[in-house]
């Protein structure tokens, strides 16, 4: 696998000189970052692509916003642990991603130094402290960056707390770079079931490789949600998300979330407004079966807030 972290090495690729100006400028700011996997997913080198449109840098990012809107930094006694609810507990696994989404919630941390979490007495300490935590969340970053030695160590640290009945993983590499998957496999089978919470947004992204990458995940006795945004140009459509969800499903994977894009910093040119994304639920809701309609939810200082 090859990742691109320059947009001067994609530079071939763009016909328009004025757009590949404009990503240089941004990626100053906020890096450029794409496996050769993903981009060979772009048909047009252009914003009206949807692939093209979740990672190529505009100006549009240097907008004015809050680049914590949530208040994330600072939740707990460790920066890598993040509590919002009194039952679950959100491990920060890495800041690495395989690629950089450009409507990224937490792309204030892709200027932080590369890290990797591996405090686990600092998590069986924090999980032993506080037994009204049922559910763990491995998020980032994408934990699938990181090698299968690391998901063994966390699973068992995880795997002697009574009080934990629940593991997720958060990770859009079946998106992005199926073949990060198979290396987990093993692991995954061997703490089986632990859930995973993958991340489509079109239809395109479901590739011959990326439903390989799913099938051996739930053969491996790891059920997979999807979590998607909801994205200006990319799936603000009815027959969009109706694709992406029938086809979710036929692959096995169960919609759970369609998210607003939150209010980051540097986002906003992808936010849709919540009036809109509520009436294609409603007509979704209307028109498909209940297995493949997601939780329409806004995020909140206080928690997700499911909608209507
Ligand atoms: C989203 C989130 C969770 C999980 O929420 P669910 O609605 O149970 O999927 C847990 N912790 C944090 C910090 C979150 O942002």
């Amino acid at each position: 696998m090859k990742i691109y972290t320059k947009i001067m090495e994609i530079g071939s690729f763009i016909k328009d000189e004025k757009i590949l100006r404009e990503a240089e400028r941004v990626e100053q700011i906020y890096p450029f970052r794409c496996t050769d996997y993903y981009l060979s997913l772009v048909e047009e080198f252009s914003s009206s692509d949807p692939i093209f449109r979740q990672i190529f840098p505009s100006f549009s990012e240097l907008d004015e916003g809050e680049e914590d809107p949530f208040g994330e930094d600072g939740s707990t006694e460790h920066p890598c642990l993040i509590r919002r609810y009194k039952d679950r507990l959100l491990v920060l696994s890495t800041n690495q991603c395989f690629v950089h989404c450009r409507f990224c919630t937490r792309k204030r941390k892709w200027r932080d130094a590369p890290f990797v979490f591996e405090d686990f007495g600092a998590l069986e300490r924090y999980l032993k402290k506080h037994p009204e935590i049922q559910d763990v969340l491995i998020s980032g970053g994408d934990p699938f960056w990181l090698p299968a030695s690391w998901f063994d160590e966390l699973l068992k640290v995880v795997g002697k707390i009574g009080s934990v009945r629940i593991v997720r993983i958060g990770t859009r590499s079946p998106v992005v770079a199926p073949e990060a998957v198979e290396d987990k496999l093993k692991v995954l089978s061997r703490h089986a079931p632990v859930w995973i919470n993958t991340h489509f947004n079109h239809p395109k992204e479901i590739t011959g490789e990326s439903r390989k990458a799913l099938l051996s995940l739930i053969k491996s006795g790891c059920p997979v949600n999807n979590q998607s945004v909801l994205l200006k140009g990319i799936n603000d459509s009815y027959e969009v998300l109706k694709e992406l969800l029938i086809s979710l499903l036929s692959t096995g994977v169960r919609p759970y979330y369609l998210f607003s894009c939150d209010p980051v910093r540097g986002t906003a040119h992808f936010r849709v407004p919540v009036e809109r994304g509520l009436s294609l639920i409603k007509r979704l809701r209307k028109e498909l079966s209940g297995m493949a309609v997601p939780h329409f939810a806004v995020d909140t200082p206080h928690g997700k807030r499911i909608l209507p």
